[in-house]
């Protein structure tokens, strides 16, 4: 049999280690160097956030992001319930309550129509998912917070490079949180960043991810003592890691043009089975552009999908599917609250499958056949 097919695989410009020899030279390895100055300067340019902070992952982002709300027990965040456990998990550790509500049919994110009714005078913020780096309806969701006067945090981990309306995601709610996991379109290993879109939040967001210490205010000359002023945390990577993104940073215009170029050859290629009814494929709005982070299908039922996955593993092929919906998980179920019906998650959860999608040499042709093949 022709060699496997794994569902992912990092993929590496060729100048990370160019660039982190550099970091080394430079004698700098904790964060905020060189490096990070790099990154928060192309993040800056890329997002139109006011202020780019590194962080360690995504999830650092979103706790941050609960921190700087003064989260307190019971209060509530409005978010989906198909989304990875940090999206929950980052305002759980404030004692927050999630308050699950369904996702859209069509593009698997949280249902603006639904989150009004979901409001309760404990709810502090909506948390929106950008699914497969395709957009929430953003203008619903940002008059919805306005008018309830809600804080609006965008877990835009799979959102690099992707724009609705052209603007750039992560940088359109109060705070956006980016992921450079390995999983990811570009990556640093494990990585993230905070984007903070409102300044009047930027000073203590450097203070909470410097371990609630002014030293970024100190090294900026701007106070001179360096002293503990506030709750914190370390959320920050050091220069190895940044440099490592730099070099991603570089390139994510041909990353995304040859990831595009993937996913639009699953997309074509599964037009038929769509029309046949076997499948239903991704549905990108208008209003957005999004980045090819993942290729999926939906099945018609959980026992299709079972087949399928057997069909695509007898050919070496390994097609993952996720999440199971946080409100039926048992600390879903301990910590978190749904509101209303939870169908189009429950049913995600049991239908979607996302195929390999990597660069730079993904043998595309044979997932497509092997998945053809069993929908013929
Ligand atoms: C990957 C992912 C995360 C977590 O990102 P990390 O950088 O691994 O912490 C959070 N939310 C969503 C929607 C993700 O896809």
């Amino acid at each position: 049999m022709s060699a496997p097919i794994p569902f992912n695989r990092p993929y590496m410009t060729g100048r990370e280690l160019w660039l982190i020899a550099q970091a080394h030279a430079r004698g700098h390895l904790s964060g905020d160097g060189e490096f990070t100055r790099r990154c928060h300067a192309w993040l800056e340019a890329h997002t139109g956030c006011r202020k780019a902070l590194l962080t360690h992952s995504c999830t650092a982002a979103l706790e941050m992001s609960a921190l700087l709300l003064d989260l307190a027990p019971g209060d509530e965040v409005i978010m989906p319930s198909y989304t990875f456990v940090s999206t929950a998990n980052a305002f759980v550790l404030r004692g927050a309550v999630p308050v699950f509500v369904d996702i859209r049919g069509d593009t698997m994110n949280l249902d603006e129509r639904l989150v009004e009714a979901a409001i309760t005078p404990r709810t502090k913020a909506i948390c929106v998912v950008h699914y497969a780096g395709v957009a929430c309806a953003m203008d619903v969701i940002l008059d919805i917070a306005a008018r309830h006067g809600l804080a609006v945090v965008e877990d835009a981990a799979q959102g690099v490079g992707a724009t609705w309306r052209g603007r750039p995601l992560g940088g359109i709610g109060t705070f956006g949180a980016l992921s450079f996991h390995e999983t990811k379109n570009i990556i640093s290993g494990e990585g993230g960043a905070l984007l903070v879109n409102d300044a009047a939040h930027i000073e203590r967001a450097e203070v909470i991810r410097e371990k609630g210490t002014n030293r970024s205010r100190f090294f900026r000359g701007e106070v001179d003592k360096y002293t503990w002023v506030d709750v914190g945390s370390s959320f920050l990577p050091g220069e190895i890691v940044a440099a490592f993104l730099c070099a991603q940073m570089e390139e994510v215009q041909a990353i995304t043009e040859r990831r595009l170029a993937l996913w639009n050859r699953y997309h074509e290629a599964l037009a038929d089975a769509e029309a046949r009814g076997r499948v239903r494929r991704p549905v990108i709005s208008v209003d957005c552009t999004h980045n090819a982070h993942m290729y999926y299908v939906l099945f018609r039922t959980l026992a299709e999908r079972t087949a399928a996955i057997a069909a695509l593993q007898a050919q070496g092929i390994r097609p993952v599917f996720h999440y199971v919906p946080l409100h039926s998980s048992p600390a879903g179920r301990r910590f978190g609250r749904v509101h209303g019906a939870m169908d189009h998650t429950d049913r995600a959860g049991d239908t979607l499958l996302r195929l390999p999608l990597w660069l730079p040499d993904l043998d595309i042709e044979r997932v497509v056949e092997g998945l053809l093949g069993h929908l013929a």
